[in-house]
């Protein structure tokens, strides 16, 4: 478990301006929450990175950024419309509806005495299991406490839509539920443009958007989410080296973003809880303050999607070897990342509470790569017009170098390095009288985010000192 509480996270991301609650002035709108001004750059960071590590930074990978709104014959064809079910129980005298794997599993949580292995693999089971546990220990609604839980009935995720002027069953649409379908269906697309040799991969970064039954833990469970996805195509034998490879690859990537690697654990999926499109799951899960949490996925969906569409819309999706082979549809590994799961996971690890001079202070220890904001300029007093116009002079040159720059010239130094601390700030830079005079002329203190050290560094030096 993580040492930080989600509540201490979620009040330092709406008072220093991550995240606020969607809605807001209005009372929210559950499950959907609204990045603020440090929140968007510092999802940007995370997503940037992605982009550059899996699509700029490699030769065989083809980004594309694909309508949210598809024909609904792609969610038909992929499974979705009949599939994209999560189980729930309804509560027949209060009319609440809860997630029946995620009430089975609390009241396990909740009674170790009658935990066994026959129960414990409950989880995410059939719904003639749910249902069983549910009657045989009595399970109560939640809400109420009355034992008056509906069997298990499917809800399918997906919001519907309809496009255009008339409302009938043949303008209905979906708000996709994953971003991955975008790229199926513009295989041929891409491969009659590049003809890339196989394997190779697309990816994507977009929003998609599930009518979750019980959002919850802030940003953890959303009904508007952003993912990052890569379908990546392969020969059919020669599927599990690279399933092992991009499982890696993820973890690599949680490692960068500043997470601890004890915290890290990959965990594969049996095959009753595998999404119906799977062969092979692996989720990597993380230690949230809230407990082991799913926080990515890598799944083998063989050829499962591209045979779909194929016999569906009618277009052959094979791939043509160049060396003249006989044609194939590929099989897909696809690692997936829930960028708002990142974000909650890198802020919950950068999250520390230390002592300077006998006062608490907060801080989040961001990776210098991540952080919204590289710099803060500060002139010792603001009143004093000598030393404004010289820290406006650093702060104009940092500013070019760097861009996320701040200028903070409220209240004294003590109070600007605590509010720096708290948004994830590396280096505070402060302009004293020194900097215009004496033996230290042309210098400025630059603090330390993590260590709280100052040190003086030229100003002329400045931009090759920080380490950004
Ligand atoms: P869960 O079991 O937690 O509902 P899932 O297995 O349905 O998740 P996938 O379909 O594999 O999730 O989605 C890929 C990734 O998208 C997940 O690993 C997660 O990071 C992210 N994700 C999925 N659902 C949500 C959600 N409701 N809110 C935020 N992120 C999500």
């Amino acid at each position: 478990m993580s040492d930080v509480s989600l509540e201490d996270i979620v009040s330092l991301c709406k008072r220093r301006g991550f995240i606020y609650p969607g809605s807001d002035i209005y009372g929210g709108l559950s499950g959907t929450w609204d990045y603020g001004p440090l929140g968007v750059q510092l999802k940007r960071n995370i997503s940037n990175l992605w982009w550059k590590t899996f699509v700029e930074d490699r030769d065989d990978m083809y980004g594309i950024d694909a309508a949210i709104l598809m024909n609904q014959k792609v969610w038909q064809a992929s499974g979705h419309v009949g599939g994209f079910n999560d189980p729930l129980f309804e509560c027949n005298n209060c009319k609440n509806r809860f997630r029946a794997d995620h009430l089975v599993e609390n009241w396990i949580d909740a009674h170790p005495d009658k935990l066994n292995a026959v129960i414990h693999e409950a989880y995410n089971q059939s719904p003639e299991t749910l249902n069983h546990y549910k009657n045989l220990y009595k399970m109560a609604c939640p809400n109420c406490g009355k034992q008056e839980l509906s069997d298990v009935r499917q809800f399918n995720m997906m919001f519907k839509t309809h496009v255009g002027a008339v409302e009938d069953e043949t303008s209905v649409s979906y708000l996709r539920p994953e971003t991955a379908q975008g790229m199926f269906v513009n295989f041929k697309n891409v491969v009659d443009s590049f003809y890339p040799d196989v394997p190779f991969g697309m990816a994507q970064i977009g929003k998609a958007f599930r009518n979750e039954i019980a959002p919850r833990d802030f940003i953890f469970r959303v009904r508007e989410l952003e993912q990052m996805e890569i379908e990546y195509f392969v020969q059919p034998d020669g599927w599990r080296e690279q399933f092992d490879y991009w499982l890696d690859q993820q973890k690599q990537f949680l490692i960068g973003l500043g997470l601890a690697e004890e915290k890290i654990h990959q965990v594969e999926i049996g095959p009753d809880d595998r999404a119906h499109y799977s062969k092979h799951s692996v989720d990597t899960e993380f230690d949230f303050p809230f407990g082991q949490k799913e926080l990515l996925g890598c799944a083998y969906r063989t050829d499962y999607d591209l045979s779909k569409h194929q016999a569906a819309s009618g277009k052959n999706l094979e791939y043509r070897p160049k060396d003249g082979g006989t044609p194939y549809i590929p099989h897909v590994i696809e690692p997936t990342f829930g960028l708002d799961r990142l974000f909650l996971a890198v802020v919950a690890s950068a999250y520390c509470e230390d002592e300077v001079n006998g006062e608490k202070r907060s801080f989040l220890k961001l990776p210098a790569h991540l952080a919204p904001i590289s710099v803060a300029v500060s002139p010792l007093l603001k009143n004093k017009p000598e030393l404004v116009a010289k820290a406006k002079e650093v702060f104009a040159m940092l500013k070019k170098e760097f861009g996320s720059v701040t200028w903070d010239d409220n209240s004294n130094v003590g109070k600007r390095y605590r509010r720096s601390d708290e948004i994830g700030i590396p280096y505070h830079v402060t302009i004293d009288f020194d900097t215009l005079e004496g033996d230290n002329a042309g210098t400025v203190t630059v603090r330390n985010r993590d260590t709280t050290e100052q040190t003086r560094v030229g100003i002329e030096d400045l931009v090759a000192n920080l380490a950004l």
